[in-house]
């Protein structure tokens, strides 16, 4: 439709709108000779300072740069970690709704999904993940702040469901990739509640916009980094070096994105709930974290899909079906446009919206 000439607001993005900081680009510059492979689990100081980052971030103290992988994206990391860990037929809990690629991945690995439903205001609801733990749970998959909803998980949710994992097997898969992209303050992380068997997945995609570098990275259990390295060893090696040096460019500050992005995201979220606040067959929980707003559609329908297309036609918005999400009923909009665009396109879901009231 946009090679047609028509307007197109697309709210469907999974990245900062941000071009790469011109403080990474600077430190990369000096480094474009560079071309060896490294090693596979990357750069040994890109590894330490991981760590080093990791443990401060969280205020552990066991993260070592042997406890580090470094890979092409948040993705190849979780694919590795559950290979690595995953026998045919074990099963992973994955609360939902849930990032699409979970479900995928893990039955890519010869896993079974158990989809379990997130509770009140998208948080964890312990009960029903403790009810669906059997003799085959390998793992459970977290993600706060989570992708489509922005929520991030309470304290209270995660401590109760270390508890009961305490002395199990189950590993915690903890996706930490929007961490850094937060709204409130004292954020509680799988990683500061007592979990056991943890697995950390994160990288520099979403916090320094440079997803199509391809940067990302685990940290885990020696034995498990050692088995994703063999891994990965055989089928991507390692994370392009200059995407390497993006992340130690990143380190040197903390990882934590330019204060403006920040303000910018909270000013679009705003512009986001002023407008929601006024479509009243639209209810949603305000994103804590992440760039997403996740659209509750079901007093109008539970066919998201055909909705999200004749939005599409008649008004040039796009928006993300709840269906990728294991949500039919409720579609993802990303707050990352500037706020102009964002304006327009909510004006035209209101005016949509009214005309089929
Ligand atoms: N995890 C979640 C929850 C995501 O939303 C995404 C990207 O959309 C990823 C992981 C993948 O990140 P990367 O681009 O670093 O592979």
């Amino acid at each position: 439709m946009a090679a047609e000439g028509k307007t197109i607001y697309n709210l469907t993005a999974g990245e900062l709108a941000s071009e790469t900081p011109d403080y990474i680009k600077d430190y990369v510059a000096d480094k474009l000779s560079l071309n060896k492979y490294t090693p596979v689990a990357g750069l040994p100081d890109l590894r330490a300072g991981i760590a080093a980052n990791v443990n401060a971030f969280y205020g552990l103290d066991w993260v070592r740069p042997e406890n580090v992988i470094v890979t092409a994206g948040a993705k190849p990391a979780l694919y590795a970690a559950l290979l690595s860990i995953i026998n045919p037929g074990d099963e992973v809990i994955m609360p939902t709704p849930a990032w699409v690629s979970y479900y995928h991945l893990i039955e890519l690995a010869g896993g079974k999904v158990v989809e379990v439903p997130l509770g009140e205001n998208y948080d964890l609801d312990v009960l029903a993940i403790a009810h669906s733990i059997t003799d085959k749970t390998k793992a459970i998959i977290l993600n706060s702040p989570h992708n489509p909803t922005g929520a991030v998980f309470s304290r209270d949710s995660l401590e109760q469901l270390a508890a009961r994992l305490r002395g199990s097997n189950v590993f915690v898969i903890s996706d930490d990739i929007y961490v850094k992209l937060v709204y409130t303050e004292n954020i509680s992380l799988p990683a500061d509640c007592g979990f056991e068997n943890l697995i950390i997945i994160n990288g520099f995609s979403k916090s320094q916009a440079l997803t199509g570098w391809r940067i990302g990275y685990a940290v885990a259990g020696e034995g498990i980094v050692s088995a994703m390295t063999s891994l990965l060893s055989h089928i991507m090696g390692n994370a392009s070096l200059p995407a390497q040096e993006a992340g130690l460019a990143a380190l040197t500050r903390h990882d934590q994105p330019p204060e403006e992005t920040i303000e910018a995201l909270k000013r679009q979220r705003g512009i986001v709930k002023n407008a929601l606040d006024n479509i009243p067959t639209l209810s949603y929980h305000l994103p804590d974290g992440a760039f997403y707003f996740f659209l509750d559609l079901r007093r109008l329908t539970d066919n998201s899909s055909a909705w999200c297309e004749d939005l599409l036609t008649k008004t040039g918005v796009a928006l993300v079906p709840g269906e990728a999400f294991s949500a039919p009923g409720f579609v993802r909009l990303t707050f990352v446009s500037d706020s102009a665009t964002l304006e327009a396109a909510l004006q035209k879901i209101s005016e949509y919206l009214g005309a089929q009231i």
